[in-house]
C-alpha cells in the first residue's frame, strides 16, 4: 500500500524509533505516547485490519504478541501492561495497518472503558 504510513515505516521509507525488526514484522515506538512504554507491533506485509486478518496471517499474529509482549517487558513493563487492537469505526482505528498496542509503565493504568 503506497500511501499506508505504517507500510512505510515497515519498509524504511520513513523514520521510526524501531525496538525491533525481523523479516515478517516490526516493533516500534508510538509518536504520541499515552504512557512511559507505548510500543506498535505491526506486520510488515499490509493487512488493513484485525477484521481484514485471513487464516494465513495467524502465525504473523502470534509473533506480533509474542515478540510484542517481550519487548514491553524489556522496556519496563516488569509487572504488566496492556494490550490493545482498535478495529475499524467503531474501534476508533486511526491508522488502517493492523497494529498491536502495548502500553505500560510504573503505574497502574487507568480502567480500560468508563461504565
Ligand atoms: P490507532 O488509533 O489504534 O489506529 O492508533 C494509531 C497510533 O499510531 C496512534 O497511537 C498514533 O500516535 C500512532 N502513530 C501515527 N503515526 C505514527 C508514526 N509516524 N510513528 C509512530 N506512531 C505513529
Ligand atoms: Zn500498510
Amino acid at each position: 500500500m503506497s500511501d499506508c504510513i505504517f507500510c512505510k515505516i515497515a519498509s524504511g521509507d520513513i523514520p521510526a524509533k524501531k525496538a525491533f525488526e525481523d523479516d515478517d514484522m516490526v516493533v516500534f515506538h508510538d509518536i504520541n505516547p499515552v504512557a512511559p512504554v507505548h510500543l506498535l507491533a505491526i506486520p510488515k506485509r499490509h493487512i488493513a485490519s484485525l477484521a481484514d486478518a485471513r487464516p494465513e496471517d495467524a502465525l504473523v499474529m502470534g509473533k506480533l504478541l509474542q515478540t510484542g509482549a517481550r519487548l514491553a517487558v524489556e522496556h519496563g513493563c516488569t509487572d504488566g501492561f496492556r494490550t490493545l487492537v482498535n478495529t475499524g469505526r467503531v474501534g476508533r482505528q486511526e491508522v488502517y495497518h493492523l497494529h498491536i498496542h502495548f502500553v505500560g509503565g510504573p503505574d497502574v493504568l487507568p480502567p480500560m472503558l468508563k461504565r
